[in-house]
């Protein structure tokens, strides 16, 4: 059995080696590194797979969300409200803008933010709402939307763990994660859902006006050369990453349904167990099995990630600091104990290994291994 690991990127690399490498090596023959064919050829092909009017490619996520806060004219002051519990990058770019981060509690079974304390969070100041779709299954969308409607609020989804999850409205209609809201961010993180081998981003908006704003400011501001209408950032995917997402995006549906196999297996092994639970579905989206994240009740749960780490299982805690308690962030209006769903989750969760390549037998060691030690607790 090959070595167990969180993400299994040779192993995915190895099932399409000779088509990225010709791609990756068409581009070094051409020498478009920059804005070449292949990114445009990728741009179009994802606009297709989501639905969107328009792809926005740029160089990571965490300027996929910064150049859609400064293309919604945020300006430093303006409070956007975004989950308690998640990445960084989210809250990070809010603050580099001079925004006020407003965070709010997430729900405790789909980790994502909660509607009713967006409600209450909100003030005259507040602009924006940022809900992150974490682990790879929507936020209550519609929830959202109604919420922005009702006070005039821009809203931007954080798609960077949900790239191909569907989320279906009340009326019955589907809608990818990420095209939903004003603007959607993504990233191509390599452990991402759809990763290139590098860093890589994009921003989804079915707004032409908002699409012209975010092309112009991730390029310098420019839309003639050399004549800067704003102040913009340097933010490019670069042609060789895209070319190796334009294939990988073909097999990203194939790569959805082996996470979930997976997710199915361990769901199986652990539902009955007293002392865990596993990831609830939310009923009105798909789940992309971004992570699969366990929480644990009545369990040292670092002593339980060490025993698998002995056992050579890797696991993740995603994530072991709320934003509110993060160094950098300390916040007077914030304390411990104001967000205690958020608290709670981040001792009490555990990311389990989760990629397109995990078999029947690893799953096994896993589940086994994991179970033992419960056993012997
Ligand atoms: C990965 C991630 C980001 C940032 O993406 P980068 O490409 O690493 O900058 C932002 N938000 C969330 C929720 C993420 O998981």
């Amino acid at each position: 059995m090959s070595k167990i690991q969180m993400v299994d990127l040779k192993g995915q690399y190895s099932k399409i080696k000779t088509e990225v490498d010709q791609a990756i090596n068409e581009v070094i023959e051409s020498t478009a590194f920059i804005k070449g064919p292949a990114v445009h050829r990728f741009q179009e092909s994802l606009e297709k797979y989501l639905g969107a009017k328009h792809v926005i490619p740029c160089g990571n996520g965490t300027d996929a969300l910064q150049i859609a806060m400064m293309a919604l004219g945020l300006k430093p002051g303006d409070e956007v409200i975004t989950a308690s519990f998640t990445f960084i990058a989210t809250a990070e770019v809010i603050a580099l803008l001079g925004l006020t981060p407003v965070l709010v509690e997430v729900d405790p079974d789909t980790f994502n933010i909660d509607p009713e304390s967006i409600r209450k969070a909100i003030t005259p100041k507040t602009k924006a709402i940022i809900p992150v779709h974490l682990f790879g299954q929507c936020s209550d969308m519609e929830e959202v939307m109604e919420i922005a409607q009702e006070h005039d609020l821009f809203v931007i989804e954080d798609a960077c763990q949900a790239i191909g999850a569907d989320y279906t409205f009340e009326d019955g209609r589907k809608q990818k994660a990420g095209t939903i809201a004003d603007i959607g961010c993504t990233s191509f993180f390599p452990s991402k859902n759809l990763g290139c081998y590098g860093d890589g981003g994009a921003i989804f908006t079915n707004d032409d006006e908002l699409a012209k704003q975010c092309r112009v400011i991730s390029n310098h501001g420019m839309q003639i050369r050399y004549y800067h209408d704003m102040i913009g950032v340097n933010s490019r995917l670069d042609s060789i990453q895209a070319a190796v997402l334009d294939i990988k995006l073909k097999h990203l549906d194939e790569y959805a349904k082996a996470r979930n196999k997976a997710a199915e297996y361990y769901d199986r092994a652990f539902k009955d167990h007293p002392k865990l639970k596993i990831p609830t579905r939310f009923e009105k989206s798909t789940h992309v099995f971004h992570q699969y994240t366990l929480v644990v009740k009545d369990i040292e749960r670092d002593a339980l990630r060490a025993y698998l780490q002995e056992n050579d299982i890797p696991a993740m805690i995603y994530y072991p600091v709320p934003l509110h308690l993060q160094k950098a962030y300390l916040d007077p209006r914030y304390k411990d104990g104001d967000f205690p769903v958020t608290e709670k989750l981040s001792k009490s969760v555990i990311s389990l290994p989760m990629h397109t390549e995990l078999d029947e037998n690893q799953l096994s060691l896993i589940t086994t291994t994991l179970l033992k030690f419960l056993d012997n607790e």
